[in-house]
């Protein structure tokens, strides 16, 4: 697999012998140039993309598990107005969720908090803050962030999180030394709702529609105004099709 390590493994080396053959050998300036652009390609690429899982390894489906299971997530969780009719409905159609919580956010609704966790969803770490500038952050703020958000959630479940989904999906060195020290797994998702740029809502749904398939992680955000209503047709479709809903939990061990 094409990692940040086995990439640094071959670009390394070759930049060093380029520049070497550059002051040398005359070796033209511009395969250097070639070299580097391809580099920073690749990383780029491996930054956006989690399930490349080109910085740290990332769970990102479970179409290797059998059976015909969708997993339902929500990243940027709790919303003060849309979580507990994201609950509702989850609750009216005897559905699990993971929910991936942000510090900040649970802070201000720790009773939301407690509300999903006594509902029996799985709750997973989305940093404290959620900032913009969260992957540019120093490996000591990301782990404070992670441990700040872990200890709330651990304040409604002693049994704590050992799940985690980056901001953004964005990953790099720094977010890869921070899970591997905290052994937190990083989750991503294999189906995006786009539920945050999409604003009429029957796309939204008619998009999910279309590309569900078994072993699915679902990426939505209960933050999003009238999710729910999304959230409880697209149920009854899955319903109808015989899907069956599992938590991101039962991912870990078979991985
Ligand atoms: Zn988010």
């Amino acid at each position: 697999m094409l990692t940040y390590r086995y990439v640094n493994l071959v670009f390394v080396p070759l930049s060093c012998f380029l520049i070497i053959g550059y002051f040398t050998v005359n070796i033209p300036l511009i395969f250097l140039f070639i070299v580097v652009a391809i580099y920073l390609s690749l990383c780029f690429v491996g930054s956006a993309f989690i399930c490349f899982g080109f910085y740290t390894k990332a769970i990102c489906s479970g179409v290797h598990k059998k059976g015909k299971s969708v997993f339902i997530t929500f990243d940027d969780s709790p919303d003060k107005k849309e979580t507990p009719l994201v609950l509702k409905v989850l609750q009216e159609h005897d559905v699990k969720a993971t929910f991936f919580i942000v510090g900040e956010e649970a802070e201000k609704n720790p009773g939301l908090l407690r509300k999903i966790n006594e509902s029996g969803h799985v709750l997973g770490n989305h940093s404290y803050s959620h900032g913009n500038f969260f992957p540019l952050r120093s490996k000591r703020k990301i782990i404070e962030e992670i441990k700040k958000t872990s200890s709330i959630i651990k304040s409604v479940k002693p049994s704590g999180v050992d799940i985690f989904r980056p901001p953004f999906g964005v990953t790099n060195p720094l977010i890869a030394k921070a899970v591997k020290q905290l052994s937190i797994n990083t989750i991503g998702w294999s189906l995006k709702s786009r539920d945050t740029v999409i604003k009429d809502k029957d796309k939204i749904l008619v998009r999910l529609i279309r590309k569900t398939k078994p072993g699915d992680v679902v990426l939505l955000h209960d933050r999003v105004e009238n999710i729910h209503l999304v959230l409880d047709k697209y149920i009854t479709f899955l319903k109808k099709n015989n899907y069956n809903f599992e938590t991101i939990d039962k991912l870990l061990s078979n991985e």
